[in-house]
């Protein structure tokens, strides 16, 4: 019961933004989900840490999000935190909408402080939630480790990874997106 609880989270979004220029390729509608375990020194978003912080996911804000995505310039969807997997609550609602309206038009871009090989090996909702991303940003932020100018990641330890070519390959060397 615990568990589910932690997989789940309590279905609040800490933000939104419609128009990001930095939360993955192109212009993208992000959102931030509330609740993360991990604690990070240095965390970028600690406010999002709490599990009820923002407000709840309505109907109503996933089809505010599916309209921020319409536009032709917007590129796709991202999803922060707090910690994704731990929020599927918000997330598969979500995905599932976009996957409905955009299918494989428009990209899910994911960030997590869980790695992608502890994500493959789980037999739950959150390996279905991983086959739906097209990039994961994996790995907890390592404060020691912060770089200013990494591209979508804050620390040398995080990896920008394509997961479909995960999938098919089973190769990180081969999935890594962007150095
Ligand atoms: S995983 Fe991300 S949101 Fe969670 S504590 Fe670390 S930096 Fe903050």
């Amino acid at each position: 019961m615990i568990a589910e609880r932690i997989i789940q989270g309590s279905g609040y979004v800490a933000k939104i933004e419609t128009h990001s220029f930095v939360d993955g390729e192109g212009v993208r509608c992000s959102l931030y989900v509330s609740g993360c375990p991990f604690r990070c020194s240095g965390c970028y978003n600690v406010a999002a840490q709490h599990f009820r912080y923002g407000e709840p996911l309505t109907d109503a804000l996933v089809a505010e999000v599916i309209a921020a995505c319409e536009p032709d310039y917007i590129a796709g969807l991202s999803i922060l935190g707090g910690e994704p997997f731990c929020n599927l609550a918000v997330t598969m609602p979500l995905i599932h909408a976009f996957r409905e309206r955009f299918g494989e038009t428009k990209d899910i871009w994911v960030w997590t402080g869980y790695q992608l090989e502890y994500l493959m090996q789980l037999h739950d909702e959150r390996l279905k939630m991983l086959e739906q991303i097209d990039v994961l940003v994996d790995g907890m932020f390592i404060q020691k480790l912060y770089r200013p100018n990494l591209a979508y990641r804050g620390s040398l330890n995080q990896r920008v990874i394509h997961v479909p070519t995960y999938i098919a390959t089973q190769s990180v060397a081969r999935a890594i997106y962007v150095e």
